[in-house]
């Protein structure tokens, strides 16, 4: 018998007198003793403790700890999948749960690293010029709150469910308490005992409450974060409680879902979308036994096509449930006998609006065959628009046009997701426009990408995962914005020089330092941020551009043909090719020899500002402006670059990106 443990400061505490016995959903077997209550005011302080841990590492150290996390998971996940049939799931099922999770993880530390600043503070956006002379900027930027992430899941992603949370709020800096569903606890407590072991994390950074808080809700405050999953109904209680509204405690609610697919007018019986639409609803309809918050609830199809498609999924979906353990079971069972009952009362409820297709033969404990519906009016129909049957259940609704799909799709009153079956760009368009302000995600898929399309109840780690509405108005995930839901977003304003002190970045008007030798000569560790070059000038000929001209084959006319380049609005006459210009100023700044610059990896954000004659000279001002570490032996330093001509005038600005070697 599993006994699932809380741990909270730092101690595992084994089931209490009020924890409920947990039945194998396939066979009725007793499998797990779970549940419990724990102190509330030790998960808060020893999270305090790991918080201030946390805070003290950068961004990216916090990143690499995540990605080193997940590698180790990855190592033990097969200690997950033992369990993984328990919660009636196949091991396709467990893929999704734990293979998912763990990518999900890779994904957002990769992010992390890579959009995110080796530093302390997230950069949102650009420097403000805030005054004539720019002696006054601002700058947003995101800091780690200081308080704890309280993650209460859903029992149908045991493991997906933390590690898609745990990610974010670790890389943000924000320690977290999470409380997995009871039902399928036992499986999020083995992970949770993998990650300790692991003894990457500071000590706090993970508790984990199997059962109940007792009054933690009511002890959150403005700095922390409550990320729900689960039912409308319980989001609905929880982010009620009166100090969590009286704190402004963020809560982040991901619930209920009916979410639609449109089989687009153009996709007649027969063509690649009828066939990828069948391929993907089946899938959806018996993946997890369909309790996955993403599954398509409502199947939108054409009017006149309707019953060829009830037909032919209905063919796709008659599959025998059973026991998950047994390799050759296609669809396991739903969590419990109770989630059963459940999907049972809803299917009642639904009744009165609708026809059965298929019906799911009635089968033991927690089995349930899928269960196609058709709803005849969906116009007058109200509950098939309101209530989630979380199982392997879903409906046909016919339509009459594209307009008539797309009110239909947004009765769901806000959804995690849609998709959309069509190969037609003006149907694509159409549906798009007219949905996506009611759905967190559209998705489309057709012939073009079906090879490759991830599936319309993937939630993807690079994309945002919430929806509006009866989705609970949530967001999670979708790369450095699923971070910043555990940070807070501040404006700051001063001079450049206390701007950059805070941001860890030169910026323009703050103050540039002389190195004892030419930057290039220094190693990544030597260069100081504000660290510049002045150049030597150089005079551009005639000769200089004619010769890039026949060299390159960039004959444009503005350089070539005087009467033609003045006749256009933007040059004086004869001009030098802008790539010239940045030869050259790559001529004036660079050190030759082999050194510790390894390699010129790119240009961001270049502008040519002024046209430059024949005639004119060229310098250069090169400020070293940000520095990331990449890899053991190397990192990339950002140098902020302004080409100026000899009256001081502005002529180019880029920031280029160099590799330079921590030794060399
Ligand atoms: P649930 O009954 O609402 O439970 C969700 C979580 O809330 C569980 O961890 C549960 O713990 C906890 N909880 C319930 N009452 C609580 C209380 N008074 N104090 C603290 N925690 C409390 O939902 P579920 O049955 O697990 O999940 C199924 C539902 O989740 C479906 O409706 C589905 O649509 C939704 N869902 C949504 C998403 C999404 O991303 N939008 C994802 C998955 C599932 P106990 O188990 O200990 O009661």
């Amino acid at each position: 018998m599993l006994e699932p443990a809380s741990f909270v400061g730092g101690e595992w505490i084994a089931p209490g007198p009020e924890a409920v016995t947990l039945l194998n959903p396939a066979t009725g077997a007793a499998i797990a003793r779970a549940g419990g209550s724990v102190d509330p005011e030790v998960l808060l302080s020893h999270a305090s403790g790991a918080g201030a841990a946390l805070r003290a590492m950068n961004i990216h150290d916090r990143a690499r700890m995540v990605k080193a996390l997940a590698t180790y998971l990855d190592g033990r996940k097969e200690e997950l999948y033992a369990l993984n049939s328990l919660t009636g799931a196949t091991r396709k099922d467990g893929w999704i749960d734990i293979d998912g999770g763990i990518g999900t993880m890779f994904v957002i530390a990769s992010k992390g690293r890579r959009e995110m600043p080796d530093g302390d503070v997230y950069l949102d956006g650009i420097v403000e010029q805030l005054s004539r002379n720019g002696t006054f900027v601002g700058q947003h930027i995101a800091v780690p709150l200081q308080g704890v992430a309280v993650q209460i899941n859903a029992f149908n992603f045991p493991i997906w469910g933390m590690l898609e949370k745990l990610a974010p709020a670790l890389i943000a800096g924000v320690p977290s308490i999470v409380k997995p569903a009871t039902q399928t606890s036992y499986l999020t407590e083995a992970c949770v005992r993998i990650i300790i072991d692991s003894g990457l994390l500071p000590d706090g950074a993970v508790q984990l409450v199997v059962g109940r808080f007792g009054d933690l809700l009511d002890r959150l405050g403005p700095q922390d974060v409550v990320s729900f999953t689960g039912s409308a109904d319980t989001a609905f209680k929880l982010r009620s409680t009166p100090s969590l509204l009286r704190q402004g405690t963020r809560f982040i609610a991901e619930q209920d879902s009916l979410n639609a697919a449109i089989l687009g007018a153009d996709a007649e019986a027969g063509s690649p979308e009828w066939d990828i639409f069948l391929k993907e609803a089946a899938r959806e309809i018996t993946t997890k036994a369909g309790q996955k918050c993403t599954a398509m609830r409502r199947l939108i199809v054409p009017a006149d096509r309707a019953d060829a498609l009830a037909e032919a999924l209905a063919a796709k979906l008659s599959i025998t449930p059973g026991d998950p353990s047994d390799e050759v079971t296609r669809m396991g069972a739903l969590v419990s006998a109770e989630q059963k009952t459940d999907v049972l009362a809803k299917l009642d409820a639904f009744s009165a609006e609708t026809k059965i297709v298929l019906t799911g033969a009635d089968t033991d404990h927690a089995l349930m065959a899928p269960t196609l519906l058709t709803c005849p009016d969906p116009d007058a129909a109200t509950i098939i628009h309101e209530q989630e049957a979380f199982g392997p259940v879903a409906t046909i609704l016919p339509y009459r046009d594209t307009g008539h799909a797309i009110a239909l799709a947004n009765r769901g009153g806000g959804s995690l997701v849609t998709s959309l079956f069509t190969h037609d760009p003006a149907i694509a368009r159409q549906v798009v426009h007219g949905t996506a302000a009611w759905h967190g995600r559209v998705y489309m898929n057709d012939r073009d990408s079906a090879a490759e399309a991830t599936g319309h109840g993937s939630p993807l780690p690079h994309m945002t995962h919430g929806g509006p509405g009866r989705a609970g108005g949530g967001e999670e995930l979708g790369g450095v914005r699923g971070i910043l839901h555990y940070m807070q977003r501040t404006a700051v304003q001063g001079s450049p020089r206390l701007l950059s002190a805070v941001s860890g970045q030169w910026i323009k008007g703050a103050p540039e330092t002389k190195g004892p030798k030419h930057p290039f000569r220094r190693t990544f560790h030597q260069i100081a941020i504000g660290e510049t070059l002045h150049t030597d000038t150089r005079e551009i000929t005639l000769e200089d551009i004619e010769h890039f001209a026949h060299f390159t084959g960039d004959t444009f006319y503005a350089h070539m043909d005087e009467a033609a380049a003045q006749a256009n609005p933007f040059f004086p006459g004869r001009v030098a090719h802008g790539y010239l210009l940045l030869s050259f100023a790559a001529g004036l700044f660079v050190q030759p020899d082999p050194g510790p610059v390894l390699a010129n990896t790119g240009l961001e954000g270049l502008s040519f500002q002024s046209p430059v004659s024949p005639g004119d000279a060229l310098k250069v001002r090169l400020t070293a402006k940000r520095k990331t570490r990449r890899t053991d032996t190397y990192g990339e330093v950002a140098w902020d670059v302004t080409l100026t001509n000899q009256d001081d005038a502005q002529v180019a600005t880029y920031t280029l990106l160099t590799m330079v070697a921590y030794d060399g």
